[in-house]
This record gives structure tokens, sequence and C-alpha cells, in this order.
């Protein structure tokens, strides 16, 4: 039986969602970042922002909300495209990756993650990777990630569960998930609270603009993540 996770939040909508999903069915949860010194300071802001307004709105989640970490993983800056290259500019690669994309940074983030949830008696990590949207993210697979939970589990002689709650579904259904869960927390309207908190809080533009306020949130509109996100938003919306 498990009873306590930890999340990889990086303060996006994915991660709040799984979030959400493990509040939703575990006693104790704790959320884990990296800080890999990209514009994220955005993306470090929303993620305090998020929790602090989950605890606000949903008072039967805060109380099983646990420690957050912050991890430093500013090694990865040493082996991303633009550091090799020195002088190369942040852009987008025809792949839909930014050129700062570090091959098997998962990878490296979900082994950090199982050692500090080993250290802190956590049983499951949650993450948010999704095969639907982000096929070019070889890291981020179905496939991956049972083979990371063996390779976890076998190393560090525990068993552990890599649960990904959004493996499967695109971003309308996450817009869907999000609704479901908040409502099943509290039926008085849960649902769209929990909705509005992501829109309000939570931040996935690659681009780092909080300066435009869409209706499906901030960001510039144009990056990939911007336009996932909208059209998901729209498509939930329709629904
Ligand atoms: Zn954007």
């Amino acid at each position: 039986m498990h009873t306590s996770a930890l999340v990889l939040f990086s303060g996006g909508q994915d991660s709040t969602t799984c979030l959400a999903h493990a509040l939703s069915r575990y006693d104790r949860v704790e959320t884990l970042a990296f800080d890999y010194g990209q514009r994220h300071k955005v993306e470090l802001d929303a993620r305090l922002n998020v929790l602090a307004a989950i605890k606000a709105h949903f008072p039967q989640w805060a109380s099983k909300m646990g420690e957050d970490h912050l991890l430093d993983a500013g090694i990865l800056g040493q082996i991303s495209e633009t550091s090799l290259t020195r002088d190369t500019a942040i852009e987008m690669e025809s792949s839909g990756l930014p050129n700062t994309f570090v091959p098997g940074r998962n990878l490296l983030f979900l082994t950090l993650a199982a050692a500090l949830a080993y250290r802190r008696g956590l049983q499951v990590i949650v993450t948010g990777v999704c095969e639907t949207d982000f096929s070019g993210y070889p890291d981020c697979r179905d496939d991956t990630m049972k083979a990371m939970q063996v390779a976890l589990s076998l190393g560090m002689d525990r068993k552990l569960l890599i649960e990904t709650p959004l493996m499967w579904i695109d971003k309308a259904q996450t817009w869907q998930l999000a609704h479901d869960l908040g409502q099943k927390a509290q039926p008085q309207g849960g649902g769209s609270a929990l909705v509005d908190l992501i829109v309000e809080h939570s931040h996935t533009c690659y681009l780092g603009d909080r300066t435009q306020r869409h209706d499906w949130g901030y960001g510039c509109g144009q990056c990939p993540a911007c336009q996932l996100r909208s059209a998901g938003f729209d498509r939930f919306q329709k629904a």
C-alpha cells in the first residue's frame, strides 16, 4: 500500500496536475524541482505561487503537503548546446526543442529524485512525462520510465514506483483531469478553482514570458509549449 509520494514539480501545468493527482491519493506528498540555471526565475517563482495557492484553496490537501525541495542541477549547463558552442543564442530547433535541451536530462532527474525519495522514505515518484504531446523526448517515454523504475529499484534495493498520470493523455485531457481532481476534492466548485489556479499561477512558456495574459494563462503564445497549452485549453473548453 503506497501512502507517500515525491512529485517532480516544475511549476508548469503538467506538474501541477501531477501534484493534484498525488494529493488526491497519498497521505504525504513532497515536491521537488531542479535549478539548472536558465531563465528559470520565472518558473521557480511560479512553483512557489502554485504551492501557496493550492494550500490556500484546498485545505484538505494542504495538510498532506510536506517539504518542498530544490536541487541544484547546474552541471547540466555544462553540456547544453548553447554552452558547448558558447556564443549560440537560445533558439528553437526544428525538433521543437530548445537548443538548451540536454539529452537524457530526465534520466538524471529521476535518479536524483529516487535518491531523495529514498532518504525521505517516499514510495512513489510522480512525474508529468507524456508520450502523446512530446514524443520527441526519448527520456520521457513509457518504456524509458518502466526501465528506470526497474533500474532504480534494483540499484537502491528498495521497491520504487514511478507514476506517470499524463503519459497517454493530451493537453485537453490534462486540463480535464485537473478539473476532475479539483472537483473530487471539493464538490463545491473545486474543479474550476483548480483550473483557474493553474491558468493564473503555473508557468509553461519556454521563453519565460509572463507579460502576456491569455485565457489559458501567461506566455509568449508562439513557442511550442504555449501552442500546446493554448490549443489544449481551447479543446477542453469546447468539450
Ligand atoms: Zn511561450
